[in-house]
């Protein structure tokens, strides 16, 4: 008999639901029955298509036994089981990245913590709100021996070998003894009805009950034993739409998808003639928490003709839908596809491409509060299909949401271009890091003067590659306005008249600034600001950003252009400055605070911050 300590996050797991999901108790059984579901689903893959387990006989069911006497609960099933290793491997240690990437986010704060927990799938975890003792006794298809693993869920767990004749798992549940509600037989299968009603197998539940027989005088009272089946055990998306109302999809979203909230949104497809399948897609509210992890848990599994075939292809749909629960049922695909191969398949690539627009559609549909919730939640990783999606680019610029310089909260490329000039056809957008850096920029002074929207994206590891990938909405061309020239009333003779005025002036400036920057000129951009650095636009660098970070380079620092104001005081001033050190001091003044505003670090901050203090000096 071997006794083994639990890993230290299980027994902080554990504490942590026992005093976050004190109301919600009942989850547990669904969890459980979600796990056994599971199990038949791999048996029954097996045994249609590996003979060592074809069998004639089998046919998947989950047990749930209430025993008052006993004040025990047991759920059961006959599926595929676990071996020694599985049963140390999957319960005693947590393996996968989403329940890491939870206790990662936990913050200690209870109230915070609590709310983590109910958009993380609990599992198998969560019957110690429950239990004061568990024993899963399991037999793994293909093997002789069979395991009990029995722990009180407080440091320790046991595993031993036992007899145990079918293979499955059994779970025997110890109830607290204020637990004994999961051992009425109403109020158990109401909670399985409610979240189970739609796995695909039986469920039975064995209950002891008392029955009168005879009247009166000889009326004799006793204890009956009964079976009966709780749930309707057909899979919820083979039923037709019309049959099926809101809570199903919902309650069933919560078995599959281990969430307690319901889903933002849902969508049933059942495509019928050349090729037949089945889909069902949910879409979180909140977004799983391992969605930008490398080794996310992918949210939909694989049927064909309601066998189940695979949940950890993350090629099912397209990477930037990887938040995405459901399932696809294909009526052709061949049972024994090669999981290896499923990326090659014809069927599947075609079911794919179907999904993936009708999930697109679905977004883009959303209204009012459930857009918004969409958009604080997947903007990013939207934009992320942009980068990687040509085929789809349309419906995905239909979704994806911007802050702008002239409206409040978010808005799409639609309603810019709504706003905007009809006859220029042209979508502005400045990137950057920093929200405020941009909205204070010197380069929007032009276009706030012109009353020009702009849109300030500020996610600037995502927007400063997929922005410039996009090239057109709808016929408008998106333009950068750090890499144009500025909106303005002035003709090119009036422009050159400035410009031959400030030659001098632009020309020392260059020479003191040096390879720092490539050219000097005036501006007509500006109207505060005394100057402003813009980016070449004729420099093939600029356009490459997507390229560089493709091979996962940091981009090199495109070259600058420093506009100076010439209707700037300081500008008119410098212009007749006889102190040299000084008009070094300020040309270097000029280009750094001009890159400032920009959020680009200027090449020497020691030295910039000398300048600084030396002038505030002169002028105290
Ligand atoms: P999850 O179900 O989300 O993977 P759980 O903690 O509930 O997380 O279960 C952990 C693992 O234990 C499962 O992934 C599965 O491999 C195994 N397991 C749990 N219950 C059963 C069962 N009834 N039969 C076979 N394996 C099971």
């Amino acid at each position: 008999m071997a006794k083994h300590q639990f890993q230290t996050e299980i027994g902080q797991l554990l504490k942590l639901m026992t005093h976050s999901l004190y109301s919600n108790k009942e989850i547990f059984i669904r969890e459980l029955v979600s796990n056994s579901s599971d199990a038949l689903d791999k048996f029954n893959y097996l045994s249609l298509t590996d003979d060592t387990f074809k069998s004639d006989d089998w046919s998947g069911k989950v047990f749930i036994k209430l025993d008052k006497e006993d004040n025990s609960l047991t759920i059961g099933d006959n599926g595929i089981g676990m071996n020694e290793q599985d049963l140390m491997d999957h319960l005693g240690t947590i393996a996968k990245s989403g329940t890491k990437a939870f206790m990662e986010n936990l913050t200690g704060d209870a109230k915070k913590d609590s709310n983590l927990i109910g958009q993380f799938g609990v599992g198998f975890y969560s019957v110690f709100m429950v239990a004061d003792q568990v024993d899963v006794i399991s037999k793994k298809a293909g093997e002789d021996q069979a395991y009990m693993f029995s722990t009180d869920g407080t440091g320790e767990y046991e595993v031993k070998p036992v007899t145990k004749e079918a293979h499955g798992t059994v779970i025997y549940i110890k109830l607290k003894d204020d637990e004994k509600e999961f051992l009425d037989k109403w109020r158990t299968q109401e909670i399985v009805k409610k979240y189970s009603n739609h796995i695909a197998y039986p469920i039975m539940m064995n209950y002891s009950e008392e029955e009168t027989e005879g009247e009166g005088d000889d009326a004799v009272t006793k204890m009956v034993n009964k079976t009966e089946q709780v749930n309707a055990a057909t899979a919820l998306w083979t039923l037709s739409k019309t049959e099926l109302k809101k809570e199903d999809y919902v309650e069933f979203y919560k078995t599959i998808g281990h969430d307690s909230e319901e889903p933002l949104a849902y969508l049933h497809n059942r495509v019928e003639g050349a090729q037949e399948f089945t889909t069902l897609f949910y879409i979180p509210k909140t977004a799983p928490m391992d969605m930008y992890r490398q080794d996310y848990t992918p949210g939909v599994k694989l049927y064909v003709k309601r066998v189940f075939i695979t949940d950890d292809d993350k090629e099912l749909l397209p990477p930037y839908l990887r938040f995405v629960k459901g399932i696809i049922d294909s009526e052709d695909l061949p049972l024994n596809v090669s999981r290896e191969l499923l990326q090659e398949n014809k069927i599947l690539a075609n079911i794919k491409q179907n999904a993936t627009k009708k999930i697109l559609q679905a977004i883009k549909k959303l209204k009012d509060d459930e857009a918004e919730t969409f958009v604080t939640q997947y903007n990013r990783i939207m934009k992320e299909g942009i980068y990687i999606d040509n085929v789809n680019k349309e419906l995905l610029l239909d979704i994806v949401k911007y802050k702008s310089s002239t409206e409040d909260g978010l808005v799409s490329f639609e309603s810019y271009v709504s706003r905007g000039d009809s006859e220029k056809k042209e979508i502005y957008y400045i990137t950057g890091e920093d929200e405020k850096v941009l909205r204070n920029s010197p380069l929007l002074e032009a276009y706030k003067k012109a009353n020009i929207e702009v849109l300030i994206m500020d996610d600037k590891e995502v927007d400063s590659i997929v922005t410039p990938m996009i090239g057109t909405y709808k016929e408008w061309a998106l333009k950068d306005i750090t890499a144009i020239d500025a909106p303005d009333s002035k003709t090119e003779e009036e422009k050159e008249e400035v410009a031959k005025e400030f030659k001098s002036l632009t020309d020392k400036i260059k020479e003191v600034l040096g390879e720092e920057v490539k050219e000097v000129k005036t501006s007509t951009r500006l109207t505060s600001s005394p100057s402003c650095v813009i980016k070449d636009a004729s420099d093939p660098m600029a356009g490459m950003a997507a390229m560089f970070a493709q091979m996962g380079q940091e981009m090199p620092e495109a070259a600058l252009i420093l506009e100076i104001n010439p209707d700037h005081e300081m500008i008119k001033k410098l212009d007749n400055l006889e102190d040299k050190a000084l008009f070094n001091d300020l040309s270097w003044i000029l280009l750094d605070s001009a890159k400032l505003s920009e959020g680009i670090e200027p090449k020497d901050k020691g030295a910039f911050a000398s300048r600084v203090a030396s002038l505030a000096t002169k002028v105290l």
